[in-house]
């Protein structure tokens, strides 16, 4: 029903750039709390739709902020001690965040996380269709369309929802 073909998403991402950047425009103009309201929704029946189990397109592409705390829970969890951890997968900015050292994370094993029960939260909450304040995201959120199949579908869903087409918006 839903749309997963990574490579068909890379199409049409690039085939509707023009038409989602107007989608965009259109969607900042929106009332807030309405609009999450609708993708609340729509996000709930597309997430319980697509297994993200066999995807993992954003563990390949993104940038993993990690915690401290998250350091030193996975480290015990995979046996490890944190700075044996911290050499092996973590970059440490100058400000001191750390981030995942590697871009695919190295705990993708195929399209399967292989800490799936302890991942990240910023693994746990992208693509953040669930959080208030859809509208503050819609550059990020419209940057991943064509990678996420969570995200090309919520907006193709909401195009439809607010029967909003490119023909009518040239
Ligand atoms: S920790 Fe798991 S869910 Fe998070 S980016 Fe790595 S492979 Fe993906
Ligand atoms: S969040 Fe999106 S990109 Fe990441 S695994 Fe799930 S469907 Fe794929």
């Amino acid at each position: 029903m839903y749309e997963t073909d990574l490579s068909i998403l890379a199409k049409e991402a690039l085939i509707k750039e023009e038409e989602n950047s107007r989608f965009r425009d259109y969607l900042s103009g929106k009332d807030q709390n309405s609009l999450d309201e609708l993708v609340f929704k729509l996000n709930e029946r597309v997430s319980a739709a697509i297994d993200c189990t066999l995807c993992g397109a954003c563990c390949r592409s993104l940038m993993i902020n990690v915690t401290g705390a998250e350091v030193k829970e996975l480290s015990r969890t995979l046996g490890m001690l944190p700075g044996d951890f911290k050499a092996k997968y973590i970059e440490e900015s100058a400000q001191g965040h750390f981030i995942i050292n590697q871009i695919p994370c190295h705990f993708l094993a195929g399209s399967k996380c292989s800490i799936y029960a302890n991942r990240f939260t910023e693994c746990r909450e992208f693509p953040h269709l669930h959080k208030p304040h859809f509208k503050n995201r819609l550059f990020g959120t419209l940057m991943h369309y064509g990678r996420c199949p969570i995200i090309y579908n919520v907006i193709e869903e909401l195009k439809k929802k607010l029967n909003w087409s490119f023909t009518e918006n040239i």
